[in-house]
């Protein structure tokens, strides 16, 4: 039995590859048993058929015991190996004090050809979470372009949220890029593939082949179903820095950042962040802005924000607390 490569607690599990050379044909059990520091312990055991010399396979534990280190032990045949893996949780190292900045992923936006209010929804949502965003920046479709400004983006900010280049076509490249930057390889996703499936047939669509693209996902990722479109959204992380990738649309951007990503973000930062909104109607946004500017300017909790929608004024009020 060879390595164990890695073990990364992906929200509620854990996850990682294992190589076994020379195995026979024919169907096998791999076990793996995963324990945490306080001793609780999880094993999974998995039957796999083999048809080449060497399989590589892939087992999940889906609990939340696994903390720091994980216990592994694998039982091949009554051959067993042990390791014992530090994981890597990408979730207790989102802080709301971090910085965080954009990165919206598409040739079209380059172009003008659309605008981006990807961006725009974005900032605002982060900033009422209590991330300092100090960058937006766009690339076109294209991977060196990206990588670069995925490694400018992460090399200044403990979080980036990008948004596009999740479908299923070859010039879109957002997870493969992030994939490569955190040297994780791609897995199949069963659960996203079965989800991409569903949606074909309830939307009474046919499903192509490269579909399939949207279900590989990074190993040790957190993925967030799309239930509004086709491609996933999903997060990678090493630790200290984490990628939020989100598709497009922005009709499934929004309902995925509202409903998960949020609980996501939320459930790391401390305490609560309550937002209330106070709609103003026949104000203009720089009358608001000139009676209330004292407040918007030295109020750090709550916070007092400005947006201006069509035909009223809206007052977003955020405090934040130990609890509600
Ligand atoms: P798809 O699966 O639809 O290809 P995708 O995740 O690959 O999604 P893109 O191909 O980059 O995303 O964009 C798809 C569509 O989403 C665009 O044509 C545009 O209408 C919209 N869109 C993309 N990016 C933005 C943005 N930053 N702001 C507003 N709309 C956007
Ligand atoms: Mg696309």
């Amino acid at each position: 039995l060879s390595n164990y490569a890695e073990v990364t607690n992906g929200g509620k599990s854990i996850s990682g590859s294992v190589t076994i050379p020379n195995l026979a044909a024919g169907e096998h059990v791999l076990k793996l048993e995963v324990s945490d520091a306080a001793g609780n312990t999880v094993a999974k055991e998995m039957s796999f058929v083999v048809v080449g010399d060497v399989i590589e396979s892939r087992l999940v534990i889906s609990e939340d015991v696994v903390k720091e280190k994980a216990e592994i032990s694998l039982d091949y045949n009554n051959d067993i190996a042990e390791w014992t893996c530090v994981v890597t949780d990408i979730k207790n190292n989102i802080n709301n004090d971090e910085r965080a900045e954009i990165l919206c992923v598409g040739t079209e936006l380059l172009l003008g050809d659309i605008v981006n209010t990807n961006a725009a929804f974005l900032s605002r949502e982060l900033a009422a979470l209590g991330f300092a965003v100090y960058h937006h920046s766009v690339v076109g479709d294209n991977p060196s372009r990206l990588r670069d400004a995925l490694t400018l983006a992460l090399s200044r900010s403990d979080l980036v949220v990008m948004s596009g280049g999740l479908g299923p076509t070859k010039d879109d490249l957002t997870k493969e890029t992030v994939a490569a930057y955190f040297g994780r390889s791609m897995y199949l996703h069963e659960e996203s593939l079965a989800a991409i499936r569903n949606f074909f047939t309830r939307t009474g669509r046919v499903m192509t082949p490269n579909n399939e693209k949207q279900a590989m996902m990074p190993e040790g990722c957190v993925v967030f179903p799309n239930d509004y479109g086709t491609a996933p959204a999903l997060a990678v992380g090493d630790g200290t820095h984490t990628a939020i990738m989100l598709p497009g649309p922005p009709a499934e951007l929004i309902p995925i950042f509202n409903e998960l990503v949020v609980p996501f973000l939320r459930r790391y930062t401390e305490g609560v962040l309550i937002s209330r909104n106070i709609h103003i109607m026949g104000l203009g946004e720089s009358a608001v802005e000139s009676m209330l500017h004292d407040l918007m300017v030295s109020s750090e909790n709550p916070t007092v924000a400005p947006y201006c929608k069509s035909g009223e004024v809206r007052l977003r009020v955020t405090a934040r607390a130990e609890d509600e």
